[in-house]
């Protein structure tokens, strides 16, 4: 699972850098969160902001269009002359320091116009006009309609948008509170328009924040006339005071407020003021700030690796060592120490231990290199002393104990050596099989240890007289045997008498002499065992016996 991370440092960096980005990028995210939710509402708050300030804008200057024409009728002096020349007046002067005022006028209880500014529609009738009847009985206000009667009197606009008009009307009446007729004013719909540019800012304009005016029915009621007069607000608009994202008729999403333009007093216009903005413009804030939260989050990134990786070297590197030292010893070196300045307890705690385990191997092993050394020494003494029990004990089980010759094994091993050295090379050998005359008698008469004497003596006697010529072996009780390699028969037979002669002379003990029989054989090519040329000595030393003894008589078969 975790392949490639065989390392401490490489696990603790991937867990600490893991832990240490998760962390960063839950407060990335949440930041991201807080931030994207913060900015945009405060995008939208702002489009209410305009929304609202336009709104109360528009309310207060239409409450002031109409305390104008209510301050207007309640001068009832104006009315009382019969020309009506200081209403003449006084509506000239209004006119002419408001310029969007498009008309002014008076018309009486018939709904005839008596006065007006610049005398337009003088003695027209408007009887049948909204403003008039509904302001024959309170103040009225009336919504935005394209100028009927006054579109030919009024100078034609420059910008080419029919002329429309808002209507504020109020009755007038007497002293005595009889009805005198109407005072109307006709407001240029441009002055919104103003309104509307004065309460956007440079910057507003440059964010591309566009002010819509509708009404109850979601009519665009401005902008009018123009490019943008045809656009429809969407069906899903916000409600009063708030804001949400919609895509407008240009299939770009927008983020768009509304603020209903609440008046007042009675007047029930039922305008909202919708402002948008391209979305990707409200946003642009949010977009910045994502960036650099992105920037920021790589950096954050980077650091978190920094610092994990810094933080594992921190706690690896002790133990880094430790192994470093550990392998050094492995490799031989006993100078190596494990004594570290590591600040972490547990590591220090560690070395402190390792270092001492170090010194106590290092005294065992000298120790045991000590011992082993002693051993090696004691080993080599007993293999010395083994071996050389060893070749005593090849010299004693091969010799005689009584007579110190070879005995019947050493002969056995001699006579399969020189018979098998006969097969190979055709070197030839000889046997003298030699047998005490009357031992027994010896026995009897001298006793066993002469007997002995006798067989020792004897024993040599022969030694030294075959000397290196050949070997001389007791064969068993007080019989000899002598093996002569490389001999032919005569020379054997000159071997065996001198044998003979000499031991018939020589005193064994006082005065007393002893004579033996000798049998001479020889190997022959068509033997197939050594045993059957001691055979043939044997009966040769038979055949010795039967002729009197104390001779040496030679095999019947010598070739
Ligand atoms: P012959 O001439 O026919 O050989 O007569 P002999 O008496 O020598 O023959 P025999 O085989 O009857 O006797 C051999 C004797 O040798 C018998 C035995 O007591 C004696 N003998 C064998 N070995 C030893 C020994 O180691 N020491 C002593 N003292 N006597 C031995
Ligand atoms: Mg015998
Ligand atoms: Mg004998």
């Amino acid at each position: 699972m975790l392949r490639g991370f065989d390392t401490f440092r490489k696990r603790i960096t991937l867990l600490s850098g893991g832990l240490l980005l998760s962390l960063s990028l839950v407060l990335i995210a949440s930041f991201y969160q807080l931030t994207s939710t913060r900015l945009s509402h405060a995008s939208g708050e702002s489009l209410v902001g305009i929304s609202q300030s336009i709104s109360n804008m528009l309310t207060a200057n239409i409450a002031e269009r109409k305390r104008e024409v209510i301050l207007l009728s309640k001068r009832t002096f104006l009315y009382e002359n019969q020309d009506l020349s200081d209403l003449q007046d006084v509506i000239d002067r209004i006119k002419s320091s408001y310029k969007d005022y498009a008309w002014i006028g008076f018309a009486n209880p018939d709904g005839l116009v008596l006065a007006s500014g610049n005398g337009l529609l003088k003695g027209a009738d408007v009887s049948q006009r909204p403003w008039f009847i509904n302001a024959r009985t309170a103040p009225f206000v009336g919504d935005v309609h394209p100028a009927l009667l006054l579109e030919s009197l009024l100078p034609k606009p420059k910008d080419g948008i029919p002329i429309r008009l808002v209507d504020f009307a109020a009755p007038v009446t007497g002293e005595n509170g009889e009805f005198k007729g109407v005072v109307g004013i006709h407001a240029d719909w441009t002055w919104v328009r103003d309104i509307i540019s004065s309460s956007l800012t440079e910057a507003s304009k440059r964010k591309k924040i566009d002010v819509f005016i509708i009404d109850r029915d979601r009519n665009v009621l401005y902008p009018s006339g123009s490019a943008q007069g045809d656009i429809a607000v969407p069906k899903e608009l916000p409600k009063n005071g708030q804001f949400k994202s919609l895509v407008w008729q240009d299939e770009e999403a927008y983020l768009t407020s509304l603020v209903s333009v609440g008046f007042l007093d009675s007047t029930k216009l039922g305008w909202q003021i919708v402002v948008r903005q391209p979305l990707s413009i409200a946003m642009a804030t949010v977009n910045e700030v994502h960036k650099l939260l992105i920037l920021f989050g790589g950096l954050a990134t980077l650091f978190c690796m920094f610092l994990a990786y810094q933080f594992a070297s921190t706690l690896s590197r002790p133990l880094e060592r430790l192994a470093l030292t550990a392998q050094s010893i492995q490799q031989g070196n006993r100078n190596a120490t494990f004594q570290d300045d590591s600040k972490l307890s547990e590591v220090a705690s560690l070395s402190c231990s390792l270092e001492k385990m170090m010194s106590s191997l290092l005294v065992r092993e000298q120790s045991l290199m000590q011992m082993n050394l002693t051993l090696e020494t004691k080993v080599r003494t007993r293999t010395a002393e083994l071996e050389a029990s060893n070749r005593s004990l090849e010299v004693i089980v091969r010799q005689d104990p009584l007579t110190q010759s070879y005995n019947r094994l050493a002969l056995d091993e001699a006579l399969l050596d020189e018979y098998n050295l006969a097969k190979q090379s055709q070197r030839p050998f000889a046997v003298i099989m030699a047998d005490v005359d009357y031992f027994k008698k010896v026995n009897d008469v001298y006793g066993h240890t002469v007997g002995d004497t006798v067989l020792k003596k004897m024993a040599v006697l022969f030694s030294r007289l075959v000397g290196s010529k050949g070997m001389v072996a007791r064969f068993g009780g007080e019989e000899f045997t002598v093996l002569l390699p490389n001999f032919l028969v005569e020379e054997a037979e000159i071997i065996a008498e001198t044998l003979r002669s000499a031991l018939e002379k020589e005193e064994m003990s006082d005065g007393l002499f002893v004579s033996a029989s000798f049998g001479v054989a020889i190997y022959l090519a068509d033997d197939s065992h050594y045993e059957q040329v001691l055979n043939r000595a044997d009966a040769a030393l038979y055949d010795a016996k039967e002729q009197g003894r104390n001779r040496v008589v030679l095999s019947a078969i010598t070739s």
